[in-house]
């Protein structure tokens, strides 16, 4: 279970204080509420929440999980592994694992969106198409200078993780493991300036990308 006490949650209301009170009007089903018509889309439509990576890293990751020794989910895994490069081949997507890697403790394989409607077109696929199979939608954010690489990644896995299907528990030992080097490097083993200055060795967890090499 994620530590709901381990972070802090602004108020959603933040820069929405001093606006007229909502009614409880309701539109012409008799039962929706009205809103305020303030004729602006939110810019979520246009581009991911901050601090949601904008860059070539992908905005959400998304991982496919299927049971490595099942041959009936090895099967379909493989055919939606096709389906989705065939059906959305400008979506990045890397190779079939058939073990598990890193956090990750079954098999999988990732598919990176970039856009809120690359995101908004496949998630919505997905939950129809999946199968038996679960899936991880996480996010991948850009970290400010100073600030912990490893309890980010860590929040983005558990905290910040959205699941099609059952959940399935994720091994967060390397996120353990990345903080404990952070430290004992000190200020030396955090983002400065947004260059990832720590590169792990031992542990293949300097970005999730590197798990697919
Ligand atoms: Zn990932």
């Amino acid at each position: 279970m994620t530590d709901q006490f381990a972070y802090s949650y602004p108020s959603p209301l933040e820069g929405y204080g001093d606006l007229e009170p909502l009614t409880d009007e309701r539109n012409e089903d008799g039962k929706s509420l009205k809103n305020p018509d303030t004729g602006i889309l939110s810019k979520a439509y246009e581009e991911f929440p901050d601090p949601v990576s904008k860059g070539r890293r992908g905005g959400f990751d998304v991982h496919i999980y299927h049971f490595q020794t099942n041959p009936d989910q090895v099967a379909y895994a493989k055919a939606l592994h096709e389906r989705i490069r065939r059906e959305f081949p400008e979506l990045r997507i890397y190779r079939f694992f058939d073990q598990p890697v890193g956090p990750h403790p079954v098999a999988m394989f990732e598919v990176n969106v970039f856009t809120p409607a690359q995101f908004g077109a496949f998630i919505p696929w997905l939950v129809i198409n999946r199968g038996q199979l679960s899936a991880l939608v996480h996010p991948n954010t850009d970290i400010e200078a100073g600030r912990s690489e490893g309890a980010e990644e860590e929040r983005n896995h558990t905290q910040r993780a959205t699941w099609l299907g059952d959940q399935i528990p994720l091994d967060l030992r390397l996120f353990k493991l990345w903080k404990e080097k952070e430290r004992s490097q000190g200020e030396a083993g955090k983002r400065q300036g947004g260059e990832v200055v720590m590169n792990t060795v031992t542990y293949q967890i300097s970005s999730p990308e590197v798990w697919n090499e």
